[in-house]
């Protein structure tokens, strides 16, 4: 395991290398990582192992292109792969990118096949115990969600809600078709409590750190 990431065996059980980022996390060297605009572009990795387009929030990566991934302080990190992982993908959505479609965008972009065979982990990120958001953000994500927005929303204050965004890429992950086996989840893991693991941006602001997380394709020669 690279030292500093947290690992999930939904993942770990493909013999696919990744990691959450913690504060402790070395970057791994060579990794693509897009610039993230709160979107549903999905990159691809070109010739020389970068992004393209650069912009984009969901990056997917096939045997012999290498690690990809996305920065967090807060918004949700998934990390995916095919069944037999040949294809992976890293995806950053925070409530922006969940009400724009991110995480089935991401989700598609590894290829046709049976989406009950794809595995899913959802790692660190703002709980539910830390975000409150307002009344346009919970109409944002009525407009893609429905009923769902219920299972992932509790009562704050008038024109407030606590939002659970882990519950709702779930919810996501579930509509697309994964099966709930193969959808993993890092437990207790808020960023914004947890200071001594976790960059939090709700909690330091501007001067937060970013959290990488990565996830790179098994080469056919590993199959
Ligand atoms: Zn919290």
């Amino acid at each position: 395991m690279t030292r500093g990431f947290l690992c999930h065996p939904v993942l770990g059980a493909l013999g696919v290398e990744h990691g959450f980022g913690t504060r402790a996390a070395r970057s791994p060297s060579r990794v693509a990582l897009p610039r993230q605009v709160h979107g549903t572009v999905v990159a691809t990795v070109d010739s020389k192992g970068e992004a393209h387009p650069e912009e984009a929030d969901a990056i997917v990566s096939g045997a012999g292109e290498g690690p990809v991934g996305i920065v967090t302080a807060d918004c949700v990190p998934i990390l995916a792969a095919s069944a037999d992982a040949s294809k992976v993908v890293a995806i950053h959505a925070g409530w922006r990118g969940l009400a724009a479609g991110v995480v089935e965008a991401g989700i598609a972009a590894l290829g046709p096949g049976d989406a009950h065979e794809i595995r899913a982990v959802i790692g660190p990120a703002i709980g539910v115990c830390c975000y409150e958001v307002d009344a346009p953000v919970l109409g944002a994500l009525r407009l893609r969600f429905d009923g769902g927005l219920d299972r992932a929303t509790f009562e704050s204050r008038p024109g407030h809600a606590r939002l659970d965004l882990c519950e709702l890429v779930r919810t996501e992950l579930h509509a697309l078709g994964l099966a709930a086996s193969k959808i993993g989840a890092i437990e207790n893991a808020c960023t914004r409590c947890d200071d001594r693991r976790f960059h939090s941006y709700r909690r330091d602001g501007a001067e937060s750190g970013r959290l990488l997380h990565f996830i790179e394709p098994r080469s056919s020669d590993q199959a």
